[in-house]
Order: C-alpha cells, then structure tokens, then sequence
C-alpha cells in the first residue's frame, strides 16, 4: 500500500466510522455545502479522498508540494511540509480546569451555554456533560455577524480519533468560509498551514500553544470582515487568536475563502454571514461559546 493509498483509507474510515452516517464522501460534502448554506467552496476545505502527501524533508511532517505557491508566502507551496513548524509552547495552567474560559460579558450573545443548541442549524450536534459534541456535519447559525469577537473553548478527542488529515479535525468558520484551524496538531504532525490556530491553508499560528487531547483549548478571537466594492475586495478580512492566552495570529490578513490545495480569490458576500462550526468526521467538543458584535 502506497503512502497515499494509507492516508486514502484512514479518511474513509473515519467518515464512515466517526460520522455514524455512513455517507458517502460526496454526499458527506453535499450535506455540509447544503447545511451551511453556502456553495460547495467551502466544502472544499475537507478535501477530496485522493491526495499526494509527500513528507517535509525532515519527514516529521506531511503535506503537499504539488499545489499552488502562496502570493503572500512565496517560498512555500499551499500545505507546504517544509514551512517552520511554529515554536511549540506549553500554556498557562488552567485555574479551573472543568471551567476553564471566561464567561461571557454582559453585553455578549451566548451561543452556546451548556444546554441550548436553538442558535444554530442544522440543530443536531449532541450535547453531553454540558458540551455540544460534533456529529453529522457542519453547524452554522441562524443569526449572522460580521466584525466580531468570538469566545469558544474545544477539546479534541482522547484517546485521539482520524488519521492524518482528521485528526480531532473542526474549524471555525467566520462567514461560513474563513477558516480558523481546530485539529489535534498535538498528537499529528500536518502541514503548519492546517494546524490548530492557522488561518486554514494561509497561514500557521505564530506559536503553537496546544493543549492534549481531552484538555480544553480556548480560542479568543476578532476577526474584521471583508470590504466589497461590486466584485472586487478593497479590504480583504483580518482575524487575530489568542490560542490559549497566547498571541497566535496578530491583525493577520484573510487572503481569500478556505479552499483544500487551491487558492481561491474573495467571492462578494454578504456583510454579514452566519458562522460556521466544521464536522469533519471525528467528536470535537465545544463549550462556553459566545459572540459581541463589533
Ligand atoms: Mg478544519
């Protein structure tokens, strides 16, 4: 068995497994483009079966060599294996590790409290123990936002779940196409343009900061939208992380919608855009989730 047939395999298996549907990929891909409301680009993000992993020169990591090199990043291809890995760092300790985040200020949106799942759709991620856990699909949510800041605490699963490219696999997506990477890069060396706290495929996290598998990792984020005037961006969107407390991603520019190996230019949208939470095949926990418009 070929590298790429092993990595062909681990990710049918986990979709057919994890997902407790037993979709197929395309139909898997279909429900999510369909549940999120938005076209198929963003379920480009999960990426096709068939893929050309090769491993960093080092061969600590894998990746691609044979897509596209990043405008922004000329040195490096798209999920390039040999991009620096980002410097890993051990975070504060937890005070509460049961409870680990801030609660959300006065003026915040709740969007998930422990027990309600009502603001978002499709409503059937399962809640356990006071966390909504992903199964099934993408969730977005009914009310849609623009610039903001987001608050949200997730735990990859443990033991660890999903192969190379699922590996405790979620996102959150800003607009429903602007992916902020949630994966298991504790335990699974990927291309750093995938890991947790990378702006998925553009760029990785200044530090990586991540906790285990079944540890909370905190997210606190601003992301500015993008500027449309007709077709063209004339201000292309921003987020910065704080991953863990720790400054992972400063006022960094959004080059364009989340896309697997391609480089897809900004599409007008919208200003403002449901959020999204990716299901990618494996049961990453979320709690304390909450949202201030700015
Ligand atoms: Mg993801």
């Amino acid at each position: 068995m070929s590298h790429n047939d092993e990595h062909e395999t681990d990710d049918a298996v986990s979709l057919q497994n994890d997902s407790g549907l037993g979709l197929s990929r395309r139909a898997f891909l279909q429900r999510t483009a369909l549940a999120a409301g938005v076209t198929a680009m963003t379920a480009t993000c999960l990426g096709p079966l068939s893929a050309n992993m090769v491993p960093s020169e080092d061969g600590t990591v894998v990746g691609y060599k044979d897509t596209p090199k990043l405008p922004w990043a000329p040195e490096y291809h798209k999920h390039d294996p040999d991009r620096p890995w980002p410097t890993d760092i051990t975070p504060g300790e937890l005070c509460c590790p049961d409870k680990p985040g801030t609660a959300p200020p006065e003026d915040a949106i709740v969007l998930f409290d422990g027990e309600d799942t009502s603001r978002f759709e499709p409503n059937d991620w399962r809640v356990e123990n006071g966390e909504l856990v992903a199964y099934g699909g993408n969730i977005h949510t009914r009310d849609a936002f623009g610039d903001c800041q987001l608050h949200i605490e997730w735990q990859a699963p443990d033991p660890p779940r999903g192969g190379t490219t699922d590996r405790g696999n979620s996102g959150v997506f800003f607009m429903s196409r602007y992916e902020i990477q949630i994966f298991d890069s504790y335990t699974e060396k990927i291309y750093p343009d995938g890991i947790a706290g990378a702006v998925y495929g553009e760029t990785p996290p200044m530090v990586h900061p991540i906790r285990p598998p079944g540890q909370w990792n905190i997210y606190d984020l601003v992301f500015t939208a993008p500027v449309f005037d007709g077709d063209d961006v004339v201000k292309p969107a921003t987020v910065t992380l704080l991953f863990n407390g720790v400054l992972a991603q400063n006022h960094t520019t959004i080059h364009g919608p989340c896309a697997w190996r391609e480089i897809l230019p900004y599409s007008p949208h919208a200003p403002k855009e449901p959020l999204m939470l990716q299901e990618h095949g494996n049961p990453v926990r979320f709690r304390n989730i909450w949202i201030r418009e700015i």
